[in-house]
């Protein structure tokens, strides 16, 4: 039976394995904006032996393939997203976790020029302590 893992991997030209299946599975609705470190610690799990390399990679080919994105809002590591529509995103930087924001009035994401340049990607973070760090205070 086929079910989205393997559709999707077979539409990004990557071979189906049970592994890369298993990343997209984890990354699905994953709103914690997980690192790379952080999917290969969980997907180790479930099999033992799997290289940081054969992770990091798959997650490159997402990433390339438009099925995920890059966060560069954590100062040490690289953060992936699944939902790949634009949107705000606000860092705790005392915990390091990754929150999506929702403003009323939106900065436009959807811009695709903007005094004759041309944007491919616009990535707007906000950086501060979470609300629950701040209680911890
Ligand atoms: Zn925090
Ligand atoms: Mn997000």
């Amino acid at each position: 039976m086929k079910d989205q893992t393997t559709i999707k991997l077979k539409e990004i030209g990557l071979k189906v394995t049970p592994q890369r299946q298993a990343i997209l599975k984890l990354l699905e609705g994953n709103q914690t904006h997980p690192s790379a470190e952080r999917i290969y610690s969980e997907i180790l799990r479930q099999f033992p032996g799997i290289s940081f390399a054969t992770v990091y990679n798959t997650l490159s080919k997402l990433v390339e393939a438009g099925e995920i994105q890059e966060l560069d809002i954590d100062p040490n590591k690289k953060r992936f997203d699944p939902c790949i529509k634009s949107h705000y995103h606000f860092y705790c930087k005392v915990c390091g976790k990754v929150f999506d924001i929702v403003f009323d009035n939106p900065f436009p994401l959807e811009i695709k020029r903007i005094d004759g340049h041309r944007v491919d990607a616009i990535q707007l973070n906000l950086k501060g302590v979470c609300k629950e760090c701040k209680r911890k205070r």
